[in-house]
């Protein structure tokens, strides 16, 4: 009975024929390692205050209390 491919669906050549095993192919193997990458690392959105500069405190003269 042939393995089924997780990723299509379709017949899996057995391990000493396919080096992508236990995928159909190595396409669906980078894809299957692809769902894996994109669960792991969620590319996380701009985040508030990152990359954006302080302002540069403006040089305020001592003792303005004139
Ligand atoms: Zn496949």
């Amino acid at each position: 009975m042939p393995r089924a491919c997780p990723i299509c669906g379709k017949p899996v050549l057995p391990r000493t024929e396919n080096r992508a095993f236990p995928f159909c192919s190595a396409r669906c193997r980078l894809l299957d390692l692809g769902k894996w990458l994109g669960e792991d690392y969620r590319i996380p959105g701009p985040r508030p205050g990152d990359g954006v500069e302080a302002p540069e405190s403006p040089q305020e003269p001592e003792g303005d209390d004139a």
